[in-house]
């Protein structure tokens, strides 16, 4: 091999085609900016899809790697270790939670509360009560069980049979969960505000009617914080907001700021459920990414950091009602905290990834959300400075797709 910089085509040769990457390929980060192969810059409003939460290269992250590297990086789950110990205190201090598990990804933290709520409901009421509700649109990961839960069909096609026992019903839907709900349910699964599904909020009323109907028919409420979660809407967690508290909450992205780790948070009488032997996870909770987590939490659960969020989000909430202002593209502009969407007006519904690729021609990264909505979930730190050069970016890209 020369040392030639690798080339965004051989993707395509040595890659299972799944993706469709860009053209360009990143090399370095720092804080809120990347830069490619060109040297080409990049403001980042992307954040790797809600994961990057403290910014690319941060010091104190640097520092931890480090620290942590050159001490322990992985044993197993026969031993326990200190980082793990620290950061499960860490989370069950700062939440509803008494007992955490650690995994490597959203998916494999919810693959671990679905099993948990059905083993729950099986040692206590018996194997007839492993039905699940779940709600369209909603996203839980990319394995068969998280799937099959997922509100999009379209991820399930061709990977059949699905898991069995899940109803999908309209999100903020009441009346539809009350008639769908029995003493057969289970577990209710819910993100506080849908993510992947289009930035689309909980109504508290609905959450709160969630919580009355698993009290009522026993069932388990999960909440899926693996988007929202460590500070992403303004609160350390989204359930804080919907004045709910879950049995079981999922948190991943943002927690390991790149560094692949997940935790499944629970109320002491559901977690033990679990019993030795029921589950597992051969790199979960090892100490390096554990020991990463756990500055995460450190640089973000404090409250003028959380608060800062919020003004942040106000901040980035006008600049983009300004830029609709002048050139009215979207119907809506949405979320909250540092998770943020332009749900696209009629003339232009299904071309959110043009202004995505727009945005990326002019310096700018952005996300999607569906073919209507343009996302936007920077770093939990980004400058304000970096707001208005990215928004000011966003104009010229909008500007050149409405002409
Ligand atoms: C991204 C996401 C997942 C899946 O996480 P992975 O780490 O990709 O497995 C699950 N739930 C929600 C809400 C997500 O946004």
């Amino acid at each position: 091999m020369s040392d030639q910089p690798l080339k965004r085509e051989l993707f395509d040769q040595v890659m299972v085609p799944n993706y469709a990457p860009a053209t360009m390929i990143p090399v370095r980060g720092e804080g809120s900016r990347v830069w490619d192969q060109e040297g080409r810059e990049y403001i980042d409003f992307a954040g790797g899809i809600a994961v990057t939460s403290v910014g690319h290269s941060h010091p104190e992250m640097l520092a931890t790697l480090q620290e942590q590297g050159k001490k322990l990086w992985h044993l197993s789950n026969v031993m326990t270790n200190e980082p793990a110990l620290k950061l499960a205190q860490q989370l069950t201090a700062a939440t509803f939670a008494d007992r955490v598990f650690f995994a490597n990804s959203g998916a494999e933290a919810n693959e671990a509360a679905f099993k948990l709520a059905r083993r729950y409901a099986h040692n206590k009421f018996g194997p007839e009560k492993h039905e699940i509700i779940a709600f369209e649109q909603g996203f839980h990961g990319r394995t068969l069980f998280t799937v099959s839960v997922g509100g999009q069909a379209k991820y399930r096609e061709g990977f059949g049979p699905a898991i069995e026992g899940i109803t999908h019903l309209p999100y903020n839907d009441i009346a539809a969960l009350e008639a769908a709900v029995s003493d057969k349910t289970c577990a209710i699964v819910m993100e506080p505000l849908q993510g992947e599904g289009g930035i689309n909020a909980a109504a508290p009323a609905f959450a709160k009617r969630v919580r009355e109907l698993c009290d009522q028919y026993q069932a388990l409420l999960v909440m899926d914080e693996v988007q929202t979660g460590v500070g992403r809407l303004g609160t350390l967690y989204g359930y804080e907001q919907l004045g709910i508290t879950p049995d079981i909450l999922t948190s991943a992205k943002g927690l390991g700021n790149g560094f692949p780790v997940a935790a499944m948070l629970a109320s002491a009488s559901v977690a033990e459920h679990f019993e030795v032997g029921t589950h597992g996870s051969t790199y979960g909770g090892n100490p390096l990414a554990c020991a990463i987590a756990s500055k995460v939490l450190d640089l973000i659960n404090q409250p003028q950091v959380l608060s800062a969020i919020n003004t942040k989000s106000k901040h980035f909430k006008a600049g983009l009602a300004a830029i609709n202002e002048r050139y009215n593209f979207c119907a809506e502009i949405r979320g909250s905290g540092l998770l943020l969407g332009c749900a696209m007006n009629k003339q232009y519904q299904g071309q959110a990834s043009t202004f995505q690729q727009a945005a990326a021609e002019v310096g700018l990264m952005v996300l999607v959300a569906g073919p209507d909505v343009i996302r936007m979930a920077p770093s939990l730190l980004i400058p304000d400075t970096d707001i208005d050069d990215g928004l000011a970016l966003l104009e010229q890209a909008v500007a050149k797709v409405v002409g």
